[in-house]
């Protein structure tokens, strides 16, 4: 799907139709291999080690799904207000594999 850089919305801070700028809202971090809690800093505290079952320690970390089944996710655009620089996401999400913005 392609989307042009801007265009004109309605400002909610302005209560006008203004030039907005479009962008996607980041999906977020992701976490770290040596957060609490993680198995690999049990294993380095010590606490997985020796013989014998440890529970979810002896297994292996699942490291993605096994099958995929979907191939599109919910994007959510963000608009950003270039009057009063405010930003309001869009209410409804929209799925597609890919969104392009500002690209012919
Ligand atoms: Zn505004």
């Amino acid at each position: 799907m392609k989307l042009p850089k801007e265009t004109k919305r309605f400002c909610p801070y302005c209560k006008k139709r203004t030039d907005q700028k479009i962008d996607l809202v980041s999906t977020g971090f992701k976490r770290g291999t040596l957060t609490k809690g993680s198995i690999s800093r049990t294993k380095i505290r010590g606490a997985a080690s020796g013989k014998g079952n440890k529970g979810k320690y002896s297994r292996k970390a699942i490291k993605s799904w096994k099958r995929k089944t979907k191939t599109t996710t919910r994007k959510v655009l963000i608009y950003q207000c270039q009057e009063c620089k405010k930003s309001k996401q869009s209410k409804n999400s929209r799925r597609v594999s890919k969104i392009l913005i500002g690209e012919k």
